[in-house]
C-alpha cells in the first residue's frame, strides 16, 4: 500500500467531476487500499478519490471512533436514491480544506446505491455521521467542497487563509507540524 498526496483547494483538480468506474479490477481494489492508508495516516474520517488526483467515483469512509477498531468502507460509483426531508446542521471539515470548519445544513439520512470492491451491487441506508460522511464525499466526485454550501463571504475568506498558510508552508519548509485532519466533521475527525 502507499500514502498519497492529498490535494489542498484551491486546484482545479477539485472542481472537475469524476467518471464512473468501468471496471472493478486490481487497479481498482489497490487504489481504494491506498486511499485507506492515506485516510487513516491524515487523519480523516472519509477521502474521495479526486482528492488524490483520479477522476474517478469513488470513496472511503472509516468513522469508527478512536480506540475502536478500524472499520474502512469503500463505495465505488455511489449514487444518492432516497433523502430524508429532515436536515441535520453539522460542523464539516475536509482534507482538502486543512483546519477550516463550517456548519453545513444536510438531509439526515440517505439511502446509497454503490458497488463494492468485487464489483456487487450494494445498498446502504445511513444516518447521521455516516450519512453527513457519505454525502460530503459524494460532492467531491461532482466537484463540490463543503464550503460550497456556504455563503460566498465565508467560503472566500477560507479559501483565502488556505492560500496564505500553503504559501508559508512553501516559504519555509521543514517545519514539523501535525498532519491536521480533514474530511471529518469536526466534532469527530475532518473527512
Ligand atoms: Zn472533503
Amino acid at each position: 500500500m502507499a500514502l498519497l498526496p492529498i490535494i489542498v483547494a484551491p486546484d482545479p483538480r477539485l472542481k472537475v467531476k469524476a467518471k464512473p468506474v468501468t471496471q472493478v479490477d486490481g487497479r481498482i481494489r489497490k487504489l481504494l487500499d491506498d486511499m485507506v492508508e492515506t485516510m487513516h495516516a491524515a487523519p480523516g474520517i472519509g477521502l474521495a478519490a479526486p482528492q488524490i488526483g483520479e477522476a474517478l467515483r469513488m470513496l472511503v469512509i472509516d468513522i469508527a471512533k478512536d480506540g475502536e477498531p478500524s472499520d474502512p468502507r469503500k463505495f465505488i460509483n455511489p449514487e444518492i436514491v432516497w433523502a430524508s426531508d429532515e436536515q441535520m446542521l453539522w460542523e464539516e471539515g475536509c482534507l482538502s480544506l486543512p483546519e477550516q470548519f463550517a456548519e453545513v445544513e444536510r438531509p439526515k439520512e440517505v439511502k446509497v446505491r454503490y458497488l463494492d470492491e468485487t464489483g456487487a451491487k450494494k445498498e446502504i441506508q445511513a444516518t447521521g455521521l455516516l450519512a453527513i460522511c457519505l454525502q460530503h464525499e459524494m460532492d467531491h466526485l461532482d466537484g463540490v467542497l463543503f464550503v460550497d454550501h456556504i455563503s460566498a463571504l465565508r467560503r472566500n475568506m477560507i479559501l483565502r487563509k488556505l492560500v496564505k498558510s500553503q504559501k508559508q508552508k512553501s516559504e519555509k519548509p521543514r517545519k514539523s507540524e501535525k498532519a491536521p485532519q480533514a474530511d471529518k466533521p469536526k466534532a469527530a475527525v475532518p473527512a
